[in-house]
């Protein structure tokens, strides 16, 4: 038992003293048994429902209709689910209607991978009806039951499959590979927000290059509801032909959308195609901007840096940082350092002379410039115009390159001398 499960022990004790059984199930039991650390702890019980919500003082109905209540317990929470079949699937998607039980044996049936379908009881002891820890020792994912049967009913776990395949590296049995074959069609009735939260699972894992691999090369990529455009897709299909070799290191990256963004790079997306793809996936608008940003500053940023002008990539640099902020610009060199050679990556002592370039700029927006646009407009005596913003972002650039100290007088000067030349006004 990990730390986790003996946190939620009380919870167990207290249903099974009450005559219900229950026992740890789902991802945690997997986890557990691979020695991996345990996120989110879900317990099965032969309570109904209601008789879960009787016996703890606080609980959250989640979801009722399907035997699920969250209880709260030490500032944790913990899904208790009461054992449950699942019958007539609609839409590929989700049962219609599920049937509380009594035996758990039952409700393991309803699992989608034998590594999904073991349970620990109270006295630490494995219930693994289908073998799963046979499956794992053996690293093979496998369906319980007809992956044929099981892929159809729920599409969605096609994509758990290339989720579970990747992370845990894993090969599929090869009744589940031919599943994916057949019924990868299946995926289009999935809607693009779950593919989108599965890719990314897949993608925050451990190894996110080998669910990218699994998924080119199932060619599942293709058969989503909006897929991506065909030049992408061919690069995804040659990608995966590579087994994922020729992706960026992404596992060295930490923040999920830097990951996107290798990606995106890795596999020469055009900004158009790149967007459309994000846009499919309802990305939310913050990520995917992020995302492009990043995109935009490599275009912008790689050509000039491999030109090994010194001056000209300062300068370069220092525009980039000033218009596209600070993060992002330390996201682009965290991509940056992970893509392969081949597709721009830059080699450590630029990175690190970038760095410190960035870190010592005296200002890196307008916000820290020690003059706003009223006070210039005081100080030139000039109505309010598209010229201020002009002004303002030359005054940063120079100050930014050390050429100006950031202090008003001083920019209220330059700002006379460069108002009479009309320099800025370009
Ligand atoms: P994760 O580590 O991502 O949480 P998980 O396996 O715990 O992986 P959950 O979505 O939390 O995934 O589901 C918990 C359990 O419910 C699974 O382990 C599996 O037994 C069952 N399950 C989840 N989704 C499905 C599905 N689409 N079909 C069949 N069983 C499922
Ligand atoms: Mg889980």
């Amino acid at each position: 038992l990990t730390s986790e499960m003996k946190a939620a022990m009380p919870l167990i004790e207290k249903l099974e003293s009450d005559g219900y059984e229950a026992v740890f199930v789902g991802g945690a039991v997997r986890d557990a048994v691979l020695g991996l650390a345990v996120h989110d702890i879900d317990i099965a019980t032969s309570a109904l429902p209601e008789q879960v919500m009787g016996l703890f003082p606080k609980c959250i109905p989640t979801g009722l209709q399907h035997g699920t209540v969250t209880v709260v317990q030490q500032g944790e929470t913990y899904e208790v689910t009461t054992y449950r079949t699942e019958s007539s699937y609609e839409q590929f998607r989700k049962p219609s209607s599920v049937a509380f039980v009594l035996q758990l044996d039952e409700d393991l049936l309803r699992r989608d991978f034998t590594m999904n379908a073991m349970a620990i009881r109270q006295s630490g002891y494995v219930y693994d009806p289908y073998n799963g820890q046979h499956d794992l020792r053996e690293s093979r994912l496998r369906c319980v039951g007809k992956a044929n049967d099981r892929l159809q009913e729920d599409a969605l776990r096609m994509l758990r499959a290339i989720r579970f395949l990747g992370t845990y590296r894993l090969r599929p049995v090869p009744s589940l590979w031919r599943g994916l074959k057949s019924y990868k069609g299946l995926l289009r009735h999935i809607a693009m927000e779950r593919v989108q939260a599965e890719l990314d699972k897949m993608l925050s894992g451990d190894a996110p290059e080998r669910g990218l691999a699994w998924l080119g090369a199932s060619g599942l990529w293709g058969e989503f509801k909006e897929p991506a455009s065909p030049a992408l897709l061919t690069r995804i299909q040659q990608s995966a032909e590579y087994d994922g070799v020729e992706m960026a290191s992404l596992s060295s990256l930490e923040h999920l959308d830097e990951r996107w963004a290798a990606i995106l790079l890795s596999l020469r997306a055009a900004e158009k195609d790149a967007q459309e793809l994000l846009v499919s996936l309802r990305l939310p608008n913050k990520r995917a901007g992020l995302v492009m940003t990043i995109l935009r500053l490599h275009t912008e940023m790689a050509v000039r840096v491999n030109e090994d002008d010194e001056s000209r990539i300062r300068a370069a640099w220092l525009e980039a940082v000033i218009r596209y902020g600070e993060e992002a610009a330390g996201h682009w060199l965290h991509v940056v350092q992970a893509l392969k050679p081949q597709r721009g990556q830059l080699s450590q002592e630029i990175v690190n002379r970038l760095y410190s370039i960035m870190k010592e700029m005296p200002a890196k927006s307008l916000k820290q410039l020690a003059i706003g646009g009223n006070e210039l407009q005081q100080a030139l005596s000039r109505r309010a115009g598209p010229w201020m913003s002009r002004l303002l972002n030359r005054l940063l650039i120079a100050v930014a390159s050390g050429d100006i100290v950031n202090e008003k007088g001083k920019l209220i000067e330059q700002s006379i001398i460069w108002n009479e030349e009309g320099t800025y006004e370009k």
